[in-house]
């Protein structure tokens, strides 16, 4: 199964994306994480990265396409991928889909986590994190088991984030959605988008999240 997963902030994109990672058993692949991990390797592409960032520059689509296409050689990556932060643009998704077709193991859907914007900004505003791992937790929805500390870090208190305003978390969606609305019509236009109601209950969203993955699921089972 090869995803793309999108979603506004706030949608529940970590807490689905965890559960894909354990059903499906593929892993979840967030650029940001591999190109720091690339650039800290000093493989060649993380230091054609580094030195265009140390220039305080954007890091080219192709050197972050190279990157992504040498994770998803790993051989935890032979099921499929779940692919988080990227594309961020329409350039990049064609740049991606034209990596995958070459390889022979093309984009199979793109799940859009979708809410309204009121509601995200509710319920990030009251958002938690894990100040070791940062992953987020929120009190009316995937809440830590304790309520207190990280799942993973029992000895971590979990932090309100700074830049969990309301103005700022408003900016961010506004930005989100200028962004990766040309890039919801790249995937809608060849019928690889499903827009999946990401507020409500972690099951239920789970539930609509797997229905929009009907089709690629069956042929992998
Ligand atoms: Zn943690």
């Amino acid at each position: 199964m090869r995803l793309v997963l999108l979603g506004v902030p706030g949608a529940g994109k970590g807490t689905q994306g965890r559960r894909l990672v354990e059903r499906f058993s593929i892993p979840q692949i967030a650029t940001g994480e591999i190109l720091r991990e690339a650039v800290k390797n000093g493989t060649p592409l993380g230091l054609a990265a580094k030195a265009r960032m140390d220039a305080g520059l954007l890091v080219p689509d192709e050197v972050v396409i190279g990157i992504v296409e040498e994770r998803l050689k790993a051989a935890d990556c032979a099921r499929g991928f779940i692919l988080d932060g990227f594309p961020r643009t329409t350039a990049q998704a064609e740049a991606l889909d034209a990596m995958l077709n070459r390889a022979g193991t093309p984009l199979e859907r793109v799940v859009n986590l979708v809410a309204p914007t009121d509601q995200v900004v509710a319920r990030l505003s009251t958002r938690l994190e894990c100040p070791v791992c940062h992953r987020t937790y929120n009190p009316s929805g995937a809440a830590p088991k304790d309520g207190v500390h990280c799942d993973e870090h029992p000895e971590a208190t979990l932090i309100h984030r700074v830049d969990d305003d309301v103005e700022k978390i408003r900016k961010r969606i506004e930005v989100f959605h200028a962004e990766t609305a040309p890039l919801a019509e790249y995937y809608r236009r060849d019928g690889r988008l499903r827009d999946v109601e990401g507020l409500g209950d972690v099951d239920e969203v789970t539930g609509r999240v797997l229905a929009a993955l009907e089709g690629v699921a069956k042929a992998r089972a």
